[in-house]
């Protein structure tokens, strides 16, 4: 029986109809609802002549009209494209015509974004803007949806190794590529994770990463899976995010560090009126170890760090603690926790030398991260060469940089790109930043590698100060002397009102580079 992503919202359906699916905005639909959403959507997309494989792109917040549209889209076999709504029209024209889409669903309040490249898109037969339809010349969705027929969808036949989706990725690094997922991969992925997060039908996901970037992307396959009920929030604020925790009793939250670090914060200034049983945060991206400890002890969230990237569907490892290791001292755990964790079920994780052989697992021999499993991608959409790169002898190199400690515990020191060279050392910047984050008055840091004259290269950060506090360069560079070995203390530092981030929350350490050789001349 291949793995076809739609058999979880069968599943849904069967056992759990009658109960909440998803709020979003005001409005609260059943799975049963839900489903009929989807079939009018897949009779719609019929009709537009969507066949096996054809692409379907979505320009949208995390909103009911998008999540149906997963489904909507794999019923009709057809590629699901989710772009960042950040983005600059150029880019959307780039991936629009890249991806050669043939219907585009565009949230309203994005149209306008749209409507400069209208003309230049060049396989893009149909757009349908969603929700609200004012002063706009294209059909609106809901009537459209209304106007499709209700009788029960026929499901076009799909084999698992079928691709599903076209994401692009983040852009951290330079230009976008369009990662080919297949259902076999998000099938596979979204059970292990499920069996990890030990997801239940009393469980109520509010999404705060967006749907459209990986990490939001995959988890919808295991909340529908097991009948559990999804909120949807067009914008996710701190005001937002705690009110819906307590409206909606939401038991379990993804979310990228930077996030995470606004809810302490605004925790920090609420507690008194708050009233919320969030049991779990999952975040990636290196939160500093500052961070756990705040968020199990201040808000009594389990924390649970994990790593991945697009282009593994995306998780690899995670950073529960086993309960073998529940004896260890509590600030043990947390330091562990800190760390992006040991490999998910059915992936294999080595951190490997320039040779390719496994580094020592003691805490300190740095290699990169290659992984297989089956959440790595089919490749590149339209990259032959790129995807050859990557993925080469069956394992996926992810550029990433890490160590391994004697419980087999993955630390991500940095990307390949940012790591620091000085004097022949190299320099964790995320060890850097985390160590800068112990400062009371800094807020958030980046740490890049700019020019030394006699070291070659040294760490400078880029720092946003909590309101209110002041800090002069020298105290910042001497309190990361004290914390840290004297090659790795930063030389310099920028105070800034913000840091680039991308839609998913991650510090844009491109952008921060290109600033700091502007402010150089
Ligand atoms: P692009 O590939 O376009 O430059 P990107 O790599 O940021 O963008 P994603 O696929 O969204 O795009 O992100 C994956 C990357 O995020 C990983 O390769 C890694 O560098 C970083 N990352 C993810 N999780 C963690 C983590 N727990 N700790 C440190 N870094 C992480
Ligand atoms: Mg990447």
């Amino acid at each position: 029986v291949p793995l076809v992503l739609t058999d979880f919202l069968d599943r849904a359906v069967s056992l759990y109809g009658t109960k909440e699916a998803i709020y979003c905005d005001d409005r609260v639909f059943t799975y049963n609802q839900l489903k009929s959403r989807v079939d009018r959507l897949s009779h719609g997309l019929n009709r537009l002549h969507v066949q096996k494989g054809d692409r379907v792109a979505y320009l949208a917040p995390n909103t009911v009209e998008m999540l149906e549209g997963f489904y909507g889209v794999f019923q009709v076999g057809g590629v699901m494209v989710p772009l960042n709504i950040r983005l600059k029209p150029e880019d959307y024209l780039f991936i629009l015509n890249h991806s050669e889409t043939k219907v585009l669903f565009v949230d309203q309040e994005l149209y306008p974004l749209i409507l400069p490249i209208k003309e230049k898109l060049s396989t893009v037969e149909k757009i349908i803007v969603q929700y609200k339809n004012h002063d706009t010349a294209e059909i609106g969705y809901d009537q459209w949806l209304s106007e499709q027929s209700n009788e029960k969808f026929e499901k076009v036949e799909l084999d698992e190794n079928d691709v599903c989706s076209l994401l692009y990725t983040s852009g951290t690094t330079g230009n976008p590529k369009g990662v080919m997922l297949t259902h076999r991969n998000n099938y596979i992925h979204a059970l292990s994770i499920q069996h990890h997060l030990r997801v239940r039908d009393e469980d109520v996901l509010l999404h705060v990463l967006p749907m459209f970037h990986v990490n939001g992307w995959g988890s919808p396959f295991y909340y529908t899976a097991n009948g559990a009920t999804q909120i949807c929030l067009r914008k996710a604020t701190p005001e937002s995010i705690f009110h819906s925790l307590e409206k909606h009793k939401v038991s379990i939250m993804h979310m990228a560090p930077t996030v995470l670090n606004t809810l302490l914060q605004y925790y920090e200034q609420n507690v008194p009126q708050i009233e919320q049983e969030v049991r779990v945060v999952i975040a990636g991206s290196a939160p500093p170890p500052a961070f756990v400890t705040r968020v199990e002890k201040e808000l009594g969230w389990e924390f649970i760090q994990v790593y991945g990237m697009t282009e593994s569907s995306p998780l690899s490892t995670i950073s529960t603690i086993r309960s073998h290791l529940k004896d260890l001292p509590l600030k043990e755990q947390y330091r562990m926790k800190a760390k992006a964790g040991h490999s998910v079920i059915g992936c294999t994780v080595k951190v490997v030398d320039d040779n390719g052989d496994e580094v020592e697992h003691n805490g300190k021999s740095i290699g990169e991260v290659v992984t297989r499993s089956n959440g790595v991608m089919k490749g590149y959409w339209k990259n032959e060469e790129a995807t050859m790169e990557t993925i080469r002898n069956g394992w996926l190199h992810t550029g990433d940089m890490a160590t391994v400690d004697e419980y087999g515990n993955i630390d991500i020191v940095d990307r390949k790109k940012d790591v620091i060279i000085s004097g022949g050392e190299n320099i964790s910047s995320i060890e850097v930043e985390g160590a800068l984050y112990d400062h009371p008055a800094v807020l958030e840091a980046a740490v890049i590698a700019v020019p030394h004259e006699k070291w070659g290269e040294t760490p400078h950060a880029f720092v946003v100060l909590r309101p209110g506090q002041q800090l002069s360069e020298k105290e910042l560079i001497q309190f990361s002397r004290e914390k840290l070995a004297h090659f790795k203390a930063i030389t310099g530092v920028t105070f800034v009102e913000e840091l680039p981030k991308t839609a998913s929350g991650k510090i844009q350490k491109v952008h921060l580079r290109n600033d700091y050789w502007e402010s150089e001349g």
